[in-house]
């Protein structure tokens, strides 16, 4: 009975994709085609490239990390390789791919104000403990870092916890829909379950599609069901991803990727939420500059950045503001400048055309 299961998963050919992994497989080649990408393959066969002039797309078989121009970015399933085909599942392309490269601009029609910050743990519940530094004493002092920055940018700021006090995990989006916030940010550390010291760099999680699994829960979790934050996944995807991007290029650290998880303080968020692992407090040379309140300045900048460009992409630009128009500076304008309103170019917009969210 096994042979003949395995023989019915492997012996698929593209045309009869459906069921694969028990998701709807697609041709990675003919999607890339559709898209205006040119598709070729690297490493004899283990990569598939799809490209043009504004995006570039890596795709390893049998892996679900996909790389989106530089940046890693979890699969929900792994690419698969079919009699020399390679395939991706379409919910895949749906939530993971399309977002990052053809979710609308100013997709957001209210614009950024106020941000959540949550620094996890507190209080009794320490987090991650290498020697005697405390995962929670670093995400608060990150976040009152963070804090001062974004209100430097314009930003209102809210925080879980000011202190280091224990706020229930349901209580921390709870705060943020209470109060309105437009975007909730969880500030974490990271530690290897066995203490192993050479892994390290940041990680940026967004709520998991639905029907799928997470990206760390080992096939548990794919009939969880619709959650609050699924409303909103696209922008927390591409939240996530220009956080990440901005962290792993601002800081120089190697890239661990976009991640998707059920997280209790991801899931009730009313509004694009992320929870950032900022780095390893196992490896030995990251965890220094976790202490260091210089490097997390820098870390707090590159964070900054992140929210801005989404912000560029996502949300309206601002209204300019208001003058009266018995005010209004009157403009001279010579006859040999003026212009047929009919003939005016509209640069910008077709500068926008070729330009995609995750560049
Ligand atoms: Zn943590």
């Amino acid at each position: 009975m096994l042979l003949i299961a395995l023989c019915l998963v492997f012996c698929l050919s593209p045309a009869h994709a459906t069921g694969f992994n028990g998701q709807s497989y697609v041709p990675l080649a003919d999607w890339a085609r559709a898209s205006g990408l040119r598709c070729f393959w690297l490493k004899r066969g283990d990569e598939i490239v799809a490209t043009n002039r504004t995006t570039r797309l890596v795709f390893d078989k049998y892996s679900r990390m996909a790389e989106v121009n530089g940046i890693n970015v979890a699969l929900s399933f792994p690419v698969a390789l079919d009699h020399g085909t390679l395939l991706i599942a379409q919910m895949d392309l749906n939530t993971a791919i399309r977002p990052l490269l053809f979710l609308p601009r100013f997709a957001d029609p209210k614009r950024i104000t106020t941000i959540c910050l949550d620094p996890g743990h507190g209080g009794k519940d320490t987090g991650n403990h290498t020697f005697w530094h405390s995962e929670k004493t670093y995400t608060l002092a990150l976040a009152l870092e963070l804090r001062d920055q974004l209100q430097k940018a314009g930003f209102n700021v809210i925080l879980t916890r000011n202190k280091d006090t224990y706020v229930e995990l349901p209580d921390r989006p709870a705060l943020a829909n209470r109060r309105g916030a437009d975007l909730f940010v969880s500030l974490h550390f990271n530690a290897t379950p066995t203490g192993k010291d050479d892994v390290e760099g940041p990680q940026t999680y967004c709520i998991t599609p639905v029907g799928a699994s997470s990206t760390d829960a080992q096939g548990e979790g794919a009939n969880f069901g619709p959650t609050t934050a699924n409303r909103v996944e696209q922008r927390s995807l591409l939240l996530a991803y220009q956080m990440q991007k901005s962290l792993v290029q601002s800081l120089r650290v190697p890239d661990r990727g976009v991640r998707r998880a059920r997280y209790a303080v991801l899931r009730d968020a009313a509004m694009p939420a992320i929870l950032i692992e900022g780095g390893y407090m196992t490896h030995p040379v990251e965890r220094k500059k976790i202490y260091d309140a210089a490097y997390r300045r820098q870390m707090a900048q590159a964070m900054v950045k992140g929210i801005l460009t989404y912000q560029r992409l996502v949300s309206p630009p601002p209204l300019p503001p208001m003058v009266p128009a018995t005010n209004r500076p009157v403009v001279k304008i010579a006859p040999s400048t003026w212009t047929d309103t009919n003939k005016v170019s509209i640069p910008n917009a077709r500068r926008e055309k070729g330009i995609t969210n995750s560049q």
